[in-house]
């Protein structure tokens, strides 16, 4: 199976969609935590870095340096 990179500012789609109905999150923060922003509401949220990459489903757009 392929590893998931994902990097600061990626669009990234979870498992399950945010309750506003969007499943667009955008990476707004790296670290020991990740925290995204969902793309619809501006809702943000932090999450451990492993369980993110376990709720991660698809990066959407790569973010181009
Ligand atoms: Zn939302």
């Amino acid at each position: 199976m392929e590893k998931k990179e994902f990097n600061l500012n990626d669009i990234v789609e979870m498992k399950k969609q945010h309750p506003c109905g969007t499943n667009r999150w955008k990476i707004i923060r790296m670290g020991m935590d990740i925290r995204i922003k969902c793309e619809g509401c501006g809702h943000s949220v932090m999450l451990p870095r492993r369980e993110f990459a376990r709720k991660i489903k698809k990066i959407l757009e790569k973010h181009e340096e």
